[in-house]
């Protein structure tokens, strides 16, 4: 028997042969480009040094307050509460409070979306505009600067069928009270006082419970 030895990027254990082919790598890990495993494992050093719990010095810097969210008229997603019985912006968001999860998605005629994602404990409030290119999360001193739970992370979610799509990073997590007073000021146009707008990035790496 050959003794296996680690993957120098991933926790495969591989033989000898395989890493001298590969120049450390196994098998899946050498298919990857490499800037991408550059990318995974700046994420990886990021999680142990748990860096990634705080927006970085970059992120803060991107600061702003999209102008729909003070301006616009706010709108129910059509797709999504095509078969409800919705008649307003606020019923919908008062029968979302009533939930343990789910999620409120609003829309302007500009191509503004607005999606509130909550569970039982928090939620995550995202802007996005695919017209203008912006997208931003609501960031405040009481978001999460730890792991969020398994069982209480939020998903982002599909805003026409509310399919869940990726995991949003435990920093965008915040109380959840505080997370639907933010829609209930956005929906009035009114800014609410200790809330930063930072830009969304990549976040295709967070896992439930993990990012
Ligand atoms: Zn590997």
């Amino acid at each position: 028997m050959t003794d296996r030895i680690k993957c120098i990027e991933c926790n495969n254990m591989i033989l000898p042969q395989t890493a001298a082919d590969n120049e450390g790598l196994c098998g899946q890990c050498n298919k990857i480009p490499p800037e991408l495993r550059a990318e995974k494992s700046e994420y990886e050093r990021r999680l142990a040094n748990r860096s990634v719990f705080m927006p970085s010095g970059e992120e803060c810097a991107t600061s702003s307050i999209p102008n729909e969210l003070l301006t616009a008229q706010w709108q129910l997603q059509p797709e999504y509460y095509a078969e409800s019985n919705m008649d307003s912006v606020m019923a919908a968001v008062s029968a979302a409070q009533l939930q343990p999860e789910g999620n409120v998605f609003l829309v302007t005629i500009n191509a503004g979306q607005f999606n509130l994602g909550f569970t039982e404990r928090y939620g995550v409030c995202e802007y996005r505009n695919e017209e203008s290119g912006e997208f931003r999360y609501a960031y405040s001193e009481a978001n999460l600067r730890e792991q969020v739970p398994a069982e209480l992370h939020v998903c982002q979610a599909c805003s026409c069928c509310g399919v869940g799509m990726l995991w949003y990073p435990s920093r965008y997590h915040m109380p959840r009270e505080k997370a639907f007073s933010i829609i209930e000021n956005v929906v009035a146009n009114r800014r609410t006082q200790d809330v930063k707008w930072l830009e969304t990035g990549d976040f295709t790496y967070t896992e439930r419970g993990r990012g």
